[in-house]
């Protein structure tokens, strides 16, 4: 891999152009040479294991099969038919692990295809067109739909349920749309304001309008949602952070790591962002690993991320723990912090061991220079946003049964509540992009879910 950092001047700060250079695509667009070259690649296989690992079950062959005969629009068509958010996805995708795991040409130790990379190709060459939207309404259902979170899962389901006739209007607590790929996904991914770009794309169905600043249960209300419209989705992401509980942690020093990670997403000038010299990361997935590589990319002199366990049992990838070397961040395994010192800018740390399966802590200590400490051991559903026991006036049940801390939902996406639906990370399951885009569409679609569910019924 050639994506490591761009170098540093000599007093170890970078100017503005080095962190510019260090925040560019990291897989810049195809040339239309190189497109060709690698979809003459795909062996087009019959039952292809590629569509079955993709979760919303994009038909790769038939796409990759588009791009080689020089139809790239209807290539991206095949694409957004089933992944409207087809270009987030082919930037943020762990492919690694997705449809690119199971291509059949690593059984003969060749490279699969980069799917993902040919997936941008496609859909960034309809985007960056002036064509109209490529799919069409159908005639009104006289039908309504409330969507909460502008997040990807909320974005695809107000899509989905658009095409179908329904009038959406989401409801979404910040000032603008996007979820996590406008405010999470890591700078170097989502470059050149991609995020709004394609909500714009998606928005030009028609038929959805969004209401800004307006949180569930704070601005609006769950049991006004349910008497107003046909049925309501709820896809508000997790946005409660995990905490350490250590001695210190209320420091100006020590921060959650996507408090970071959404500055960087909406700095107008990086250089501007305030860079620590010894930067802790402390975590193993994704979060983890994108504060860190970033941190690094702003100049810091050293990012170290500390994980409890060891290396195998990290949740990040292989290909981002990779990159995260690449970028000369060091990891230390089987530690854990115990207290943050603001006065000696220091983290003591306890070395762990794992007993059945278990993080017991150790008498072996130690200390690590940390002018700045990141917290990225994940998040939760913030249940205070759900909690609606005020409304039980309403004669209502207004309160969701939780699985493993989520919004619990059946097969149909329905919650406990009648004619209330969720998906996307606030529901049971992985939690990436392309899952909440399926999740929404699933849930938008006529088949089996909001839309001829208890709630909207369409023939
Ligand atoms: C730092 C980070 C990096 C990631 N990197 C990747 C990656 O590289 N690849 C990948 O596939 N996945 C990645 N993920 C996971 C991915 O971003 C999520 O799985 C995905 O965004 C979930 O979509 P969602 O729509 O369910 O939730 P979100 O994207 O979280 O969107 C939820 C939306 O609901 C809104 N909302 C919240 N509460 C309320 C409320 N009370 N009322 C109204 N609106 C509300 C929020 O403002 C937000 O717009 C990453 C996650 C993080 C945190
Ligand atoms: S598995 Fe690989 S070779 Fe086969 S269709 Fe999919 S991308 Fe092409």
């Amino acid at each position: 891999m050639s994506l490591g950092l761009s170098n540093s001047t000599t007093d170890g700060t970078l100017s503005k152009p080095e962190i510019e250079a260090n925040f560019k695509d990291l897989h810049p667009l195809l040339s239309q040479m190189q497109a060709q070259a690698e979809s003459s690649r795909c062996l087009y296989c019959y039952d292809a294991p590629c569509i079955k690992a993709c979760p919303t079950g994009i038909n790769i062959p038939t796409f990759i099969h588009q791009i080689a005969t020089d139809n790239v629009t209807g290539s991206a068509k095949t694409i957004l038919s089933e992944n409207i958010m087809g270009g987030t996805c082919a930037r943020a995708c762990p492919t690694e692990v997705l449809c690119e795991q199971d291509c059949v040409l690593n059984e003969s130790l060749q490279q699969p295809v980069k799917i993902g990379q040919l997936q941008r190709y496609a859909v960034d060459h309809l985007l960056g067109r002036d064509v109209p939207h490529p799919f069409s309404r159908k005639p009104s259902s006289g039908k309504t739909i409330a969507v909460v979170g502008a997040g990807p899962a909320g974005l695809s389901c107000a899509h989905r349920a658009a095409m179908l006739g329904h009038e959406v209007t989401i409801y979404e607590a910040k000032s603008k749309a996007g979820g996590l790929n406008e405010y999470g996904l890591a700078a170097y991914k989502m470059a050149d304001n991609f995020a709004q770009k394609e909500i714009e794309f998606l928005l030009d169905i028609g038929g959805i309008s969004i209401q800004y600043n307006c949180g569930l249960n704070q601005q609006v209300m769950l049991s006004d949602l349910r008497q107003q419209y046909d049925a309501v989705f709820i896809a508000i992401g997790l946005s409660k952070v995990n905490q350490l509980n250590i001695e210190g942690e209320d420091s100006a020093q020590v921060l959650d790591a996507i408090d970071l990670i959404e500055d960087i997403r909406q700095a107008d000038d990086l250089s501007q962002i305030s860079c620590a010299e010894n930067v802790v990361v402390i975590g193993a997935g994704n979060t983890a690993i994108d504060a860190a590589i970033q941190s690094k990319r702003l100049g810091a002199k050293n990012v170290t991320l500390v994980y409890r366990r060891d290396e195998a049992a990290m949740s990040a990838t292989r290909w981002e723990v990779d990159l995260a070397r690449l970028n000369q961040v060091k990891m230390i395994f089987c530690a854990t912090p115990v207290a943050y010192h603001a006065e000696t800018q220091r983290l003591s740390l306890a070395k762990t061991q794992i007993k059945d399966g278990k993080v017991e802590l150790t008498s072996e200590h130690f200390e690590m220079d940390a002018d700045r400490v990141l917290k990225a051991i994940g998040q939760k559903l913030d249940s205070q946003k759900l909690d609606s026991q005020q409304l039980d006036s309403q004669k209502q049940q207004q309160n969701f049964d939780l699985k493993h801390q989520k919004i619990a939902v059946k097969r149909n996406y329905m919650t406990s509540l009648q004619g209330v639906f969720a998906g996307g990370d606030c529901i049971d399951g992985d939690d990436l992009t392309v899952e909440a885009v399926q999740d929404g569409k699933v849930s938008g679609a006529g088949d089996r879910s909001l839309s001829n569910g208890t709630g909207v019924k369409h023939g």
